[in-house]
């Protein structure tokens, strides 16, 4: 029985749930898939600590300070690892 809420994380959702992970605001759920998927996948963890070093400068992390453009470019940057591999 698949719920939908439970499959594996993938790197598009990290970046979407990102905001509420440094904000501690992840359901407990959420917060272990995300722990999980960081645990195997390099580029979300690279992501994750410059996104820490921003958040560290800053004070904070208001999902309208993600550049759309980084964003993309992250996404891309995903995209590519995959297909490397
Ligand atoms: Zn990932």
């Amino acid at each position: 029985m698949a719920s939908t809420a439970s499959h594996p994380l993938v790197c598009i959702e990290l970046v979407e749930l990102v905001t509420d992970y440094f904000e501690d605001r992840l359901s407990l759920e959420d917060r272990l898939r995300f722990d999980e998927h960081i645990a195997g996948c390099e580029p979300c963890v690279r992501y994750i600590e410059q996104l820490a070093v921003t958040v560290e400068l800053s004070g904070q992390l208001r999902p309208r300070d993600l550049d759309p453009a980084m964003r993309d470019a992250l996404v891309e940057a995903f995209r590519g690892w995959r297909r490397g591999h």
